[in-house]
């Protein structure tokens, strides 16, 4: 089952009180245990646009661990599609990846993909399902148009304003979609972007593709990648111990711990004005595999 709305929850730490600023949760990780967070916004209307063009064969790639690759084979199953997940990298023992056990429970087909061939994915799409009428393809990481507009609702269900929405990027797909959101909705909410990926100044171009307005009012913050995508620092991996140890909800290190973690140093650098009322997304990304 799909839990929307989410849940929004104070954050609480000494920090917050100290600076005096009210943090809050949004609890997109609470949707659905393995459709976590931005992954099920992308896909709502990308699968009801494949439902309305009569196809039920959702075709994605990713990497192996990858978080968009688990939520289509979950939602494929649930909303009543096949699914392929083209995977970048040499085969794999799939029974040795949580990850792709799931996916082939969920009954999605696992084709890999060396890394030369995974960088044409137009060419890949056409190899294997030119000539599948059934099948409808689905970006990396659910990004399009669609995947966006369904972030952008996110900003509907809020029970109040606030003055910060901060978010992790691995893309800033889902960034643009929360800025759209906000836009909408006439508010006046900064969109405060954490890059999980190093030197990702591109990630300010490549949003402005799904942006529906100007790009006043972002903030994309690019030194708190910790040595890189999936990569870590020790500082890090100590900051989300003591958070999962301290809240009632957890955070992991490839997405939302450089969040949180950013959150909590420009707060302690005097960053964010006292008085801020500051959402945080929570966009998934922690399985009870
Ligand atoms: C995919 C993912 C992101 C990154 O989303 P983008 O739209 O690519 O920026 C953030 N958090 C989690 C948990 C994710 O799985």
């Amino acid at each position: 089952m799909i839990q929307l709305p989410s849940p929004v929850t104070p954050y609480i730490t000494e920090a917050t009180l100290k600076f005096g600023i009210q943090a809050f949760v949004k609890r997109d990780d609470l949707i659905h245990p393995f459709i976590s967070g931005n992954k099920y916004r992308k896909l709502k209307y990308t699968m009801e646009n494949a439902k309305a063009l009569e196809k039920n064969h959702l075709v994605t790639l990713g990497g192996a661990y990858s978080n968009h690759i688990l939520a289509t084979a979950y939602a494929a199953n649930l909303f009543g599609f096949t699914s392929t997940g083209i995977i970048r990298g040499e085969e794999l023992d799939a029974t040795q990846n949580a990850v792709l056990r799931h996916c082939t429970k969920m009954g999605m087909q696992l084709i890999f993909v060396d890394r030369t061939a995974y960088r044409d994915k137009a060419a890949l799409f056409a190899q294997y399902f030119g000539t599948d009428t059934n099948a409808y393809f689905i970006d990396e990481g659910g990004n399009s148009d669609l995947g966006c507009k369904g972030v952008a609702e996110m900003i509907t269900e809020l029970p109040e304003t606030y003055d910060q929405i901060w978010t992790a990027c691995g893309t800033a797909c889902t960034l643009a979609g929360i800025c759209n959101g906000i836009s909408a909705n006439n508010l006046h909410t900064k969109a405060v972007g954490v890059a999980v990926l190093k030197n990702a100044e591109w990630m300010m171009e490549d949003m402005a593709e799904y942006l529906i307005n100007s790009r006043e009012n972002i903030q994309l913050l690019t030194q708190y990648a910790h040595n890189g995508y999936a990569k870590s620092s020790n500082e890090l991996l100590e900051f989300i111990e003591n958070h999962n140890f301290t809240h009632n909800f957890k955070i992991e290190p490839v997405y939302t711990g450089k969040l949180f973690y950013a959150f909590n140093q420009e707060l302690l650098k005097g960053n964010i004005p006292s008085g801020s009322r500051v959402l945080l997304v929570h966009t998934g990304g922690v399985f009870d595999f």
